[in-house]
């Protein structure tokens, strides 16, 4: 039994791996085209205030129309492009992306919309990454007030390394600011929390989820709140789908939230028929204002 168990294994798993690494292979093939092609696109999730403040906010997220393949999420192809390293380049694109989709907003709609990216770890750890170039794209564009925010996971905190937290300060000084994105699920030392200058927590999905007044996950995000508060930060709570969970959460103090209940992440022009008002219709009512008074 046990020898047939081992032939079965053998020919079970050969084949399957055989075709993850002619999959994989492909992949890298495509994501090496990809960004010449223009098939990257980001889509937009707005991030809304649960305590009655204005200000837009929202969270750039890649997608990748492949020719063939449709749509294809970013869970199919970031730890790849982390692996090759395609994701300094893919990294930079999202950048000067949402860079120019911020300023677009701000002159289109009179409107600044601080837009968060996602930065994998890989990026930091680029030895050959030049600060100075988004924050030069940033000046051009008129961008060094908090415009930009940077998602970082807990991960690249622990690495201990110097560099990175001079690259964190540099980006802070020229007017980028930080968030922690899926707080809670890394390795939970605190210690990096004083450490290091953080604007944001977000506190993850699979705490949200089951937010019931009574369970522990709420408990969690209530201790996470005020402990982010007298640190200084701001919270913000990813994946709400409920009112429910969204008075829950407003309740106990969270400042923003994200999630299903507000919106999808949708295409940009999605995004501003939603949620941004075309300067000229602005203008329009004001001009009705005025000539009532
Ligand atoms: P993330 O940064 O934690 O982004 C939030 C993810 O949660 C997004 O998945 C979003 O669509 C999803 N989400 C938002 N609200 C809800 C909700 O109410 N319910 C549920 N179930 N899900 C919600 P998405 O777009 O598939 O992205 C997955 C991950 O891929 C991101 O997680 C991020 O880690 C990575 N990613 C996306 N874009 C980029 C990028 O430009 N660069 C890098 N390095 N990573 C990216
Ligand atoms: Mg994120
Ligand atoms: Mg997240
Ligand atoms: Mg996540």
């Amino acid at each position: 039994a046990a020898k047939d168990e081992g032939r079965n294994r053998f020919h079970y798993f050969t084949p399957s791996m055989q075709r993850y690494a002619k999959y994989r292979m492909r992949l890298i093939q495509d994501l090496r085209s990809a960004i010449a092609d223009h098939e990257f696109e980001l889509y937009y999730q707005p991030i809304v205030s649960l305590q009655g403040g204005l200000g837009l906010k929202a969270e750039a997220l890649i997608r990748w129309r492949h020719p063939k393949r449709g749509l294809v999420s970013p869970i199919e192809f970031i730890a790849v492009a982390e692996e090759t390293g395609l994701i300094i380049e893919i990294g930079n694109w999202v950048f000067q992306q949402a860079a120019r989709q911020s300023a677009l907003w701000r002159d289109r709609f009179g409107i600044e919309v601080q837009i968060s990216i996602n930065k994998s770890p890989v990026q930091f750890r680029d030895e050959g990454e030049s600060i100075n170039s988004w924050v030069n794209l940033l000046k051009t564009l008129n961008l060094t007030n908090n415009n930009i925010c940077i998602e970082i996971t807990e991960g690249l905190l622990l690495d201990g390394n110097s560099a990175i937290s001079s690259k964190l300060t540099q980006y802070r000084d020229s007017g980028i600011q930080i968030s922690l994105d899926d707080f809670g699920t890394g390795y939970s030392s605190l210690a990096y929390l004083k450490k290091f200058d953080i604007d944001f927590l977000k506190i993850d999905q699979s705490f949200t989820r089951n937010l019931d007044s009574n369970s522990d996950d709420f408990t969690l995000c209530e201790a996470i709140i005020v402990m982010a508060h007298k640190l200084g930060m701001k919270v913000i709570a990813e994946g709400v789908e409920t009112d429910y969970q969204r008075k829950i959460l407003a309740n106990a103090g969270c400042d923003f939230g994200q999630g299903y209940l507000f919106s999808r992440p949708v295409p940009v022009e999605k995004f501003e028929q939603a949620f941004l008002v075309p300067v000229n219709t602005q203008n329009e009512n004001c001009r009705a204002d005025d000539s009532a008074v």
